[in-house]
């Protein structure tokens, strides 16, 4: 480990020198000054005085090269739909897309709420924003008008971009209605609202706010719209956060750190290489979008792998169809769509050349052990388990192959990345934790390039939310449990919020969900505390049975459920072992594939969750609320 650990202690020790290597990686149109300000702490400005453009960095500067290399690969399994542009393409396209916002009154410092589903237009809105020093605000397509609304108050859009509809699973969703009723809700007045039109839903233009897209598209066609170019600190993008545990918070990027760090990390820990190609099966509107579908691949000179549709259709094959018709190197998505494709029939998978792919990326949510071990069987090519947060923008632990080639730890994301200063700290002490020992996943000061550098519009709600829950010291809280082994793996147990105290013992929710998959017949789990009179919270199951329930059968039940205790005990302690289990046969998750945990906590003490950001399927919460119901005696 001492490549890795040297090169480590080095971006901690000192960040000036490590980063001002790193930041040779991107164009400069005006060279920094200072490479860190730590004048105003916990507020970090890097590459301060320094100019460059987002939108440069990914296009513009590859044109001398690789003009004729494909950009962007653009695949809907929903309409049918392939296209290929190439970065002289993709250059065009933005240019297009700038000069349209442009005419429509946008300009540096604007912001732009993008609302869209994923089509090539919405990577060209983002980086046309980028062109023009405005300020994007992706809203995850999934989002109901509620949500919207809220988005559009805070962010303050100068124009929304959306389209006529999005389209999932073979269902068309119309958006014009959601955004009419969005910005009929919001106090904030949307000057402009620019309308993609896929032909998917009925004609609306009819409202007086909305403007095609298609007309400008055509009288601005050889447009040219120069990049503006950036102070380094100015704000890239407001992207909020995915509101699993409460109020989305308005993540702010800044632009010479982000590209940075982005660049370094394609390096460092995807090992992506100009003319590689990249598939990141996500959305733009979620983080992982905007770093790993839009501007990291592209800042590097990859192909980037744009994909609309599910993993499972037209058949459970689609995604290793496209590793092979594409040659994909690199593949980035969530665990949660390994474990709809881990249902799948393994021919799908075994019937797929896959000699291009090099290595599979995850994150988002905890990666569950049979998962890994399936998946890194199946592939017989490395699984990187990453973790981070919308706030931090790139990984903060993965295993950094392109520095050491580190052994992967089941049940671990890996090790600290470059420029992350990360402790386990005692939450009631602010005291580090030894090794072995539980405690919240925090940063020292500063944070690294790439992260958010405060929250959009309130400076005092990044200190008062992020720096100050550790006792006695400044730190930034990632409102995760973990723990850290001696050589330095972390292994996340769940969110604080879940930390559940049985009788004075505190427990990660996530290890009694790992002690519980481990059993042969569960499929999927989640674990809530629950008030419990005697021992203030006890461990309630959620379980998802890999064959159908054994409905009938109350003797059978009664056997699982004795042994799932048993498994737990072994594991944990009788002190870990769920007070109850409950069979379901699907769970309540956000559309982003992360478990609704409060609100299931909700239901089981007997409350109603209230309104959720995004569900993937609501059927879920209905299904827990009846199994709850079931006499107690499920
Ligand atoms: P909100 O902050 O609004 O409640 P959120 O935390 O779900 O929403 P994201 O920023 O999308 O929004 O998710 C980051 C969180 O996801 C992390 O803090 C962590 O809890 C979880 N997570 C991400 N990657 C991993 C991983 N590889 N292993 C375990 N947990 C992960
Ligand atoms: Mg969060």
């Amino acid at each position: 480990m001492t490549r890795y650990r040297d090169f480590h202690r080095r971006s901690i020790d000192n960040p000036e020198a490590f980063w001002r290597d790193e930041a040779q990686r991107i164009h400069w149109h005006t060279p920094f000054g200072t490479v860190l300000d730590r004048s105003k702490p916990p507020f970090a400005r890097w590459f301060v005085g320094g100019r460059t453009n987002l939108c440069h960095n990914a296009v513009d500067r590859h044109l001398a090269e690789r003009a004729q290399q494909n950009a962007l690969i653009y695949v809907s399994t929903e309409t049918g739909i392939e296209r290929h542009y190439t970065y002289a393409e993709l250059h065009a396209e933005i240019n297009r897309m700038a000069a349209v916002m442009r005419s429509l009154g946008v300009k540096r410092g604007d912001v732009v709420l993008i609302y869209l589903p994923m089509i090539p237009e919405a990577l060209f809105a983002m980086l046309a924003c980028a062109r023009l020093g405005a300020i994007h605000s992706v809203v995850f397509g999934g989002f109901a008008a509620p949500n919207l609304a809220a988005r559009i108050d805070d962010a303050k859009p100068a124009l929304i971009v959306t389209a006529d509809a999005g389209a999932r699973g073979g269902k068309v969703i119309d958006y014009t209605p959601l955004v009419d009723e969005a910005l009929a809700r919001a106090a904030h007045k949307t000057p402009h609202v620019l309308l993609i039109d896929r032909q998917l839903a009925p004609e609306r233009l009819n409202a007086p706010y909305l403007v095609a897209y298609e007309p400008l598209r055509e009288q601005f066609f050889n447009a040219h719209v120069p990049c503006e170019w950036l102070e380094s600190n100015e704000p890239s993008y407001v992207l909020y956060t995915s509101g699993t545990t409460g109020k989305p918070k308005g993540v702010q990027r800044d632009v010479g750190g982000y590209a940075v760090a982005l660049a370094a990390s394609m390096e460092y820990i995807f090992q992506g290489k100009p003319g590689d190609t990249m598939f990141t099966a996500s959305d733009v509107g979620w983080v992982v979008g905007h770093s790993y579908i839009v501007y990291a691949p592209l800042i590097a000179g990859l192909t980037t792998v744009m994909y609309e549709g599910t993993p499972i259709r037209p058949d459970g094959g689609i995604w290793w169809r496209l590793v092979e018709q594409h040659k994909i190197n690199i593949m980035f998505t969530a665990p949660t769509a390994l474990r709809v494709l881990k249902k799948q029939d393994p021919a799908l998978l075994k019937a797929a050349d896959l000699s291009s792919l090099r290595t599979l990326f995850l994150a988002g949510e905890p990666l569950d052990e049979p998962t890994a071990e399936w998946i890194t069987n199946a592939l017989s090519k490395p699984v990187i388990d990453n973790y981070w947060q919308t706030e931090t923008g790139w990984p903060m632990l993965a295993i950094p192959r392109g520095i050491e080639d580190l052994p992967n730890k089941l049940g671990s994301p890996g090790v600290p990345s470059v420029g992350y200063n990360l402790t386990i700290r005692d939450e009631l002490t602010g005291e580090p934790c030894a090794v072995g020992e539980k405690g919240v996943l925090t940063l020292d000061y500063p944070l690294p390039p790439g992260c958010m550098s405060t929250v959009w519009g309130d400076d005092r709600r990044f200190v008062s939310t992020y720096w100050s829950s550790v006792p006695n010291q400044q730190v930034y809280s990632t409102f995760d449990w973990g723990v850290q082994d001696e050589n330095g793996y972390v292994t996340i147990l769940g969110r604080t919020d879940d930390v559940i105290n049985v009788a004075g013992h505190r427990l990660g929710t996530r290890e009694i969900e790992e002690a519980l998959s481990s059993h042969a017949a569960v499929a999927e789990v989640a674990v809530v505390g629950v008030n419990d009179p005697v021992k203030g919270q006890a461990a309630m199951a959620f379980v998802v049975l890999r064959s159908a329930q054994p409905e009938g059968d109350p003797s059978e039940r009664a056997r699982l459920e004795a042994e799932l205790a048993m498994t737990v005990d072994r594991q944990l302690g009788s002190i870990a072992r769920p007070a109850r289990v409950v069979m379901v046969s699907m769970l309540p998750k956000t559309r982003s594939g992360k478990l609704l945990r409060r609100a299931i906590a909700a239901l089981a003490e007997g409350r109603e969750p209230g309104e959720l950001p995004t569900i993937e399927d609501p059927a879920a919460l209905q299904q827990v609320r009846d199994a709850l119901g079931d006499g107690g005696k499920n």
